[in-house]
């Protein structure tokens, strides 16, 4: 089961994991993971929802499985 987490949470596994981000635009920012070709922007504001965090690892398709949680 897919639990919430904190953006820093998040930004720690992505930068693990030899993600990327470029720009941030209003409170997102959009990383890129080390491929290249998988993208997505997260929202920093706000505790990210377990939908989201599901998101997130389904857009990254090229990471372990497992390395978001
Ligand atoms: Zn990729």
């Amino acid at each position: 089961m897919v639990k919430p987490m904190r953006y820093r949470e998040i930004e720690a596994a992505l930068l693990r994991n030899g993600c990327r981000w470029t720009d941030s635009k209003g409170d997102h920012v959009k990383w890129y993971c080390p491929c290249g070709r998988h993208s997505v922007p997260v929202d920093t504001a706000r505790t990210i929802s377990p939908g989201v965090v599901r998101d997130i690892i389904k857009k990254l398709a090229c990471l372990p499985e497992g390395w978001l949680q």
